[in-house]
């Protein structure tokens, strides 16, 4: 770690944020602010369909998080343009944007459609780039040697919901996916030199805190470009609101001041190389049962890690080896 001549220490990512933090990785690319825009394309997803599974993973309700502009029966077009005046009263300077394919699985379609819905996307005015989000066994060669194609020509993500390390949980949270199928998809993503991101849900019922930050030494061997990780919250409608209210006691879900602690100690092992998108989840309070975290927004949240983070002195990757 560096020290410039203002004290002001400069950290292994090149800024001095104690953390290597996504929006200042899409700056030092792009020079400015990049926006992310959501799309609902219409996918489904093997866990729901009958090839995996029917009743979907057990904590999962997409309507908790898929904006409100974001509807399958609007084309791509109309939901980048709603997506970016929804956008614009909040980050008013950004001028280049992502089109975040996040709803459901969506590598999960014959190549011809992912292309025609891929390419919509990038026709529109300010569109750098793609965040495509899916399940690891929703990507083959083919699939992989088209994005690494079109990764040549603009910004491209491919982003898996991994969930857990541990397959005891991902069985219990009904994933239809090994952690082993994960890691084969992350390898192989990585290996077509295509920026591989994961998503990571800390508090899982069955996991001790010991083993959940373990899992930030388990994240640091594979080739991760970017993380995102949010703390477990009981979305209404789901399976596991029905096992929540059934047996509480299994659930130890979060309270604020725990989870700080927890996310400091997770980042200090973890490798600093891996850019972290996001700590925290944000379903709306209405989707929500059991206990919140009251009305911190997620960049409230991010001031305080790093409030938290400068009092102790320390930075992501610190005890990491
Ligand atoms: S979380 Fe993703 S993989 Fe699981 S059921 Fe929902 S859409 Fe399917």
């Amino acid at each position: 770690m560096a020290v410039n001549n203002k004290e002001t220490r400069v950290f292994p990512w090149g800024h001095d944020r104690r953390f290597n933090a996504y929006s200042n990785y899409f700056r030092n690319i792009y020079g400015a602010r990049v926006q992310k825009v959501s799309i609902d394309a219409g996918f489904t997803c093997p866990n729901r369909d009958g090839t995996k599974g029917t009743g979907g993973c057990t904590y999962c309700n997409n309507d908790a998080f898929n904006p409100s502009y974001c509807l399958p029966g609007k084309s791509v077009t109309r939901q980048i343009e709603e997506g970016i005046s929804f956008h614009r009263w909040r980050y008013s300077e950004a001028r280049s944007y992502l089109a975040y394919f996040q709803a459901y699985s969506n590598t999960y379609a014959p190549l011809e459609r992912l292309r025609i819905l891929y390419e919509e996307a990038l026709q529109y005015p300010g569109v750098i780039g793609l965040i495509i989000g899916t399940r690891p066994d929703c990507i083959d060669e083919e699939k992989l040697t088209y994005l690494k194609e079109l990764s040549k020509k603009c910004y491209l993500a491919v982003e898996y919901g991994i969930e857990s390390c541990y397959n005891k949980t991902l069985r219990r949270i009904n994933r239809g996916h090994t952690f082993e199928d994960a890691v084969a998809a992350v390898e192989k993503t990585a290996a077509y030199g295509i920026n591989t991101g994961a998503h990571f849900i800390l508090g899982l019922p069955g996991e001790t805190r010991e083993e959940m930050l373990n899992q930030a030494d388990i994240i640091s061997k594979l080739p991760l470009k970017t993380v995102k990780f949010h703390q477990l919250q009981i979305v209404k409608g789901t399976g596991m609101e029905k096992e929540f209210h059934k047996n509480p006691a299994d659930f130890e879900l979060f309270p604020w001041e725990e989870y700080l602690g927890f996310i400091i100690s997770f980042l200090e092992r973890l490798k600093p190389s891996i850019v972290v998108e996001r700590f925290t989840g944000e379903a709306p309070p209405r989707f929500l049962t059991g206990t919140g975290w009251g009305k911190k927004r997620a960049d409230q949240i991010v001031n305080l890690i790093e409030k938290r983070l400068e009092e102790l002195d320390t930075w992501q990757g610190k005890l990491y080896s």
